[in-house]
């Protein structure tokens, strides 16, 4: 068989991703967190929220490096309906690809990662499926959607286009 028709491998991260996934849908467990690391303790706010991601997703765990490279979203406030404050872009490299997330706070100013995908209707990037551990992202590389329900910030992502239809008023 040419080698063009096989899917390409998972990189270490999706693979303990995917088994975290599995294992809780298996238990209907999944491994205990603890609290997050304190933002305001980071050198400085972007570093701080990534390493609340590093935590949620446990890289530190798995015996291999991970980078997690940060910016200020141009687009995305940081709290529902603020104006002043931006969101945190974060990305995950993959070896020639990677994983976008967008770090947000809630209403109950609990700090949420939404991983970043393609609008199905205007290909923009946007807010798609929430990841706050290890085994929601296995859940979103297996498809497994059910289990995830979607991000409540899709609709009101301003990356939409203006006349996306997947855009909520
Ligand atoms: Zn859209």
């Amino acid at each position: 068989m040419p080698s063009t028709t096989m899917k390409p491998a998972f990189h270490h991260i999706e693979a303990a991703a995917v088994q975290a996934a599995m294992r809780r849908a298996r238990t209907g467990r999944a491994i205990p967190l603890g609290p997050d690391p304190a933002v305001h303790l980071a050198d400085d706010e972007l570093a701080g929220v990534a390493q609340v991601l590093r935590h949620r997703l446990r890289l530190d765990s798995l015996n291999r490096p991970a980078v997690i490279r940060r910016a200020p979203d141009s687009l995305h406030p940081l709290f529902t309906g603020g104006q002043h404050y931006r969101a945190t872009a974060l990305s995950i490299p993959l070896g020639g690809r990677s994983l976008g997330f967008l770090a947000t706070y809630n209403d109950r100013r609990r700090l949420i990662f939404d991983i970043t995908d393609p609008c199905p209707r205007c290909r923009e990037s946007v807010p798609t499926e929430e990841i706050n551990r290890l085994e929601d992202l296995g859940d979103y590389l297996l498809q497994a959607r059910d289990f995830l329900g979607g991000s409540p910030r899709f609709r009101y992502s301003p990356a939409h286009t203006a006349h996306c239809p997947a855009r909520g008023d």
